[in-house]
């Protein structure tokens, strides 16, 4: 038999760039083509529905029935020029990605039979019932009611992908539990809008609105469609279960100053210009620190819009690159022994009038307006630092978080030396001292004139999972294949909590006597003490710190079942409730989902290797025993049996030691069968969670080790599983 793997490596290597071309020589000409977005609404409603429509999106006033159905007629004609048959609800389940059903436009135009019509209503834009039974809800429609509905978000445009017009939607069960990502999110930016104005207000009275923003830096592996489809591991879990190391990996570090291989760079502008015609203002792209490792990130923009926009990008990049002859995997940890993949979510506040609040001002109030909403983020971060943890953690980014080269498992701040040293100032100097007399009573933090260095970035550490970087906070923690909307609900609603509890402790201040400077001042100083444990300038990835984060009280737990418990502690309860985000009955069938999730990951994960091992690794490892055998026989027939022991390639020893890891990997994946088997009979989902996780999951290394070890000495050619330096360095 011919090894299928020889052949798809023969093809790969043959492989050329595939020829790609701008849709216009120039970008601002098709940007936003796919989208209906502003111009295309002005094109295609009357004055009157864009302006009610407007109000919609930017002051959240409610949708009537009648522009609804001008809207619906209007984007139907749109969509319809543009080729589409087709609309679909497109929504953010609690499983990856999204999910959409598509109905075609047509309708009976009159008695059935008799021809048809393309009808799109308003009542079928804002609303629709997905058959939605099977997307996971944990127990949530039992509890309530039966069906869920998905409605219209229009604050984020619809778009069309292939011959279907997408429509962005929230998806609630019909009592308006969330069953998805959305329409918490939606909740969170307005909470954290409606806390951040009031605060704003009190450094200029003007600001009617403060928006959410959000950078995603998307990170990505592309690995050659052939070798991916002959790799059942990447095929069915997106990462390798089995695989030794290449003799060379990223020591060098010579693929993240490299140049962008060929091959790559055609799939690469193609995403791009898919990405433009959708609106996507990406902006960068490069190589990755592993081999075949690569990020493309967009200019930042309102979180729930830039989210979505992260989401299409995910299923634009998986498009696009099975045209150039590549898989892409979104997956955290593809590869052992190389880094993973994360999603930096650079994350800022910015008001209506074009301040941005994490940025350094240019006079006493601006940076008294930007110290107060940066030692709020901190005590936010700080009092949820196990939820903003729960938040971003998967199964699949266990296996970055913790090792050395992402974010470490425990949640802290790095602010750098010079806004450290502003906290700290403001911290130790007195009230009285921050209060110059010049007629009037004036704040001076002396921090009115913050150095401009503080705008460049290069006070830099990789280490930390949540780092001040200039104008914005980067949340680092967030897995690449995530949905962001996770982190920015957990993060967004942190902040609105916190800056209630700042305003109504400086409120309580003011009406006690003080000024408001010397109120602001006055809290500021005590929440920066309070906050004084999740600041870490420090190396992230060291013993010691793991050692000082216990001691000062932040969250340590490292399993992935028992942090989400971080979501139902009365605190997180409470914050939730009280900012209208989540009751504690969604937070209980959403911790519910994630288990489930958690277990079926690990329990496809251990069926896989069980299949790698049992149908290719043995049966191939076991062939080559027997061509050794059979070598050392005859070497016996000739010569004298020490002689002939000498004389043979392989000693006695290789064929013992290849006996015994097929013993060793063939009784693990037993013993790992035996362990699910125990696993499944428990009902209850954390439990269960955790049974994996604690008697399962480790099995996988064990077996990893010995699979890896006989790949090491199994004759090459025999070997049918594409081997890493195959799967990384052909491109
Ligand atoms: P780096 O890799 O140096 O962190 P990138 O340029 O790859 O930086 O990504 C930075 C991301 O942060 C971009 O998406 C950028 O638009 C975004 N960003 C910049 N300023 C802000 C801000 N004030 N708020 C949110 N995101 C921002
Ligand atoms: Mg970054």
């Amino acid at each position: 038999m011919s090894n299928l793997r020889f052949q798809v490596v023969g093809e790969a290597f043959k492989k050329k760039a595939v020829a790609v071309e701008a849709p216009e020589s120039v970008t601002s000409e098709y940007f936003g083509k796919y989208v209906f977005g502003r111009e295309q609404m002005a094109k295609y409603l009357s004055k009157e529905t864009v302006k009610k429509i407007r109000d919609v999106i930017d002051n959240g006033a409610t949708l009537d029935r009648d522009i609804a159905n001008h809207v619906a007629a209007g984007m139907k004609q749109w969509a319809m020029e543009m080729g589409a048959t087709h609309y679909t609800h497109w929504f953010q389940p609690l499983t990856d990605g999204t999910a959409e059903k598509h109905d075609s436009f047509i309708e009976y135009s009159g008695a059935p039979g008799e021809g048809v019509i393309e009808e799109f209503s308003g009542k079928l834009l804002a609303q629709q019932e997905p058959d939605a039974s099977s997307f996971p809800s944990g127990g949530l429609r039992n509890t309530f009611e039966a069906r869920g509905y998905s409605a219209w978000d229009p604050s984020s445009p619809a778009f069309i992908v292939d011959d279907t017009l997408c429509i962005p939607t929230v998806f609630v069960s019909y009592t308006g539990e969330a069953l998805d990502y959305k329409a918490p999110l939606l909740k969170a930016l307005n909470a954290v809008n409606k806390a951040a104005v009031d605060v704003c207000h009190y450094f200029d009275k003007s600001v009617k609105k403060v928006y959410s923003y959000l950078g995603w830096e998307q990170e990505y592996f592309l690995v050659d469609e052939g070798l991916y489809a002959i790799r059942p591991d990447l095929l069915l879990t997106g990462r390798t279960l089995v695989g030794h190391e290449s003799a060379k990996n990223q020591q060098l570090e010579d693929h993240y100053f490299g140049s962008i291989p060929e091959r790559v760079q055609a799939c690469m502008k193609e995403i791009e210009f898919e990405a433009y015609k959708y609106g996507i203002p990406l902006k960068t792209r490069h190589n990755e620190v592993a081999p075949n490792q690569f990020e493309l990130a967009p200019i930042f923009g309102e979180t729930n819009l830039a989210n979505d926009q992260n989401l299409l990008i995910m299923s634009v990049m998986k498009r696009v690159a099975r045209k150039h002859g590549f898989r892409v995997l979104l997956h955290e940890k593809p590869f052992a022994g190389i880094n993973g993949s994360g999603k930096h979510n650079n994350w800022s506040l910015g008001t209506d009038t074009g301040v941005g609040l994490f940025t350094p001002g240019k006079n006493a109030t601006e940076n008294l307006q930007f110290v107060t909403f940066v030692v709020n983020t901190l005590m936010a971060v700080y009092k949820n630092n196990a939820l903003l943890k729960a938040s971003i953690m998967t199964a699949q980014n266990s296996h970055r978080l913790g090792a050395n080269e992402a974010p470490p498992a425990i949640i802290s701040v790095f602010l750098g030396t010079q806004l450290s040293a502003i906290l700290d100032k403001i911290e130790k100097s007195k009230v009285e001292e921050s209060i110059t007399i010049e007629g009037k009573r004036k704040f001076n933090l002396g921090v009115s004139q913050l150095p401009e260095v503080l705008l460049d970035n290069t006070d830099r550490n990789r280490t930390s999972p949540f780092a001040f970087t200039g104008n914005r906070f980067e949340f680092r923690a967030v897995g690449s294949s995530a949905n962001c909307g996770s982190a920015m609900i957990a993060l967004n609603t942190a902040v609105a909590a916190q800056l209630k509890e700042f305003k109504a402790a400086v409120d309580a201040k003011i009406a006690s006597g003080m000024t408001k400077d010397e109120a602001i001042f006055t809290v500021l100083k005590k929440l920066i003490k309070e906050s004084k444990a999740i600041r870490f300038d420090g190396n992230g990835y060291s013993e010691e710190w793991k050692r000082e984060a216990a001691k000062r009280g932040l969250d340590c737990e490292s399993s992935v079942p028992l942090i989400y418990d971080a979501y139902t502690k009365p605190e997180s309860v409470k914050m939730f409730e009280s900012c209208g985000i989540f009751t504690e009955k969604e937070l209980e069938a959403r911790n519910e989902v994630k288990w489930e999730i958690y277990t079926k990951k690990i329990q496809i994960e251990a069926r896989v290797l069980g299949d790698l091992v049992m149908n290719h690794i043995i049966p191939v490892a076991t062939r080559y025993q027997s061509v050794l055998l059979d070598n050392v026989y005859k070497m016996t027939q000739v010569y004298e049996h020490t002689k002939a022991a000498k004389l043979s390639a392989h000693d006695n020893s290789t064929i013992e030691s290849l006996s015994e890891h097929i013993a060793a990997v063939k009784d693990y994946v037993e013993q790992m069968v035996d362990a699910r088997k125990v696993a499944n009979k428990i009902t209850d989902e954390r439990q269960k969670a955790f049974a994996y996780q604690e008697t399962v999951l480790p099995f996988f290394d064990k077996i990893r080790y010995h699979a890896d070890k006989l790949e090491m000495i199994v004759d090459d050619e025999m070997w049918s599983l594409p081997k890493y330096r195959e799967l990384l360095f052909i491109r």
